[in-house]
């Protein structure tokens, strides 16, 4: 079904010349419809940049980790699939500074207490973050997937806690 409607929008795109605005977390999907991206978070513009660009060099660490949260064909993968860890921030109270910055395996202090703003990175391509993904260090990057939780245990909390869930449900209505 997803297959079609992918179909039907390409066309659609093709026979009309107009530009479309595509709002999803599935980053497949960016892949095979967009030509630019707009990366969010809290609400937030945090990186934006050419579809090709972002995928082959993704600077802001939300983008960074939402991009191993899938798989690639267009790379030999040898990492597992990892999740995010934590929960999106409530936006009636967010955190001061990065708004991502208690996610964030790359956190360092000024990020805690001073919001970056967006800022360029590369040619067409901006990101909001202070440290950028090519600062990483590539062993801070392998502990930031080793650390990281893999989506079949991250899947498998979330079983385990709906069907806590389910359990107290039903007991309160015996
Ligand atoms: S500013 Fe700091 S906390 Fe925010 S994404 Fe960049 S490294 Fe992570």
């Amino acid at each position: 079904m997803q297959a079609q409607i992918i179909q039907l929008m390409k066309q659609l795109n093709r026979e009309l010349g107009t530009a479309m605005m595509l709002i999803t977390h599935n980053m497949a999907l960016v892949a095979s419809l967009c030509q630019r991206v707009v990366v969010m978070y809290a609400g937030r513009i945090v990186e934006e940049g050419p579809v090709e660009q972002i995928f082959r060099s993704p600077q802001h660490p939300y983008t960074w980790s939402l991009l191993r949260s899938v798989p690639r064909v267009d790379e030999a993968r040898k990492d597992r699939l990892v999740s995010i860890r934590g929960l999106p921030p409530d936006l009636t109270n967010p955190p001061p500074g990065c708004k991502f910055h208690p996610r964030c395996p790359f956190v360092i202090d000024r990020c805690r207490v001073e919001e970056p703003s967006l800022g360029e990175v590369a040619l067409n391509q901006v990101a909001r973050c202070w440290v950028l993904m090519r600062n990483v260090k590539e062993d801070d990057v392998a502990a930031a997937k080793a650390s990281a939780l893999s989506i079949e245990a991250a899947q498998k909390l979330k079983a385990d806690a709906e069907a806590a869930a389910a359990e107290v449900d039903s007991v309160a209505g015996s």
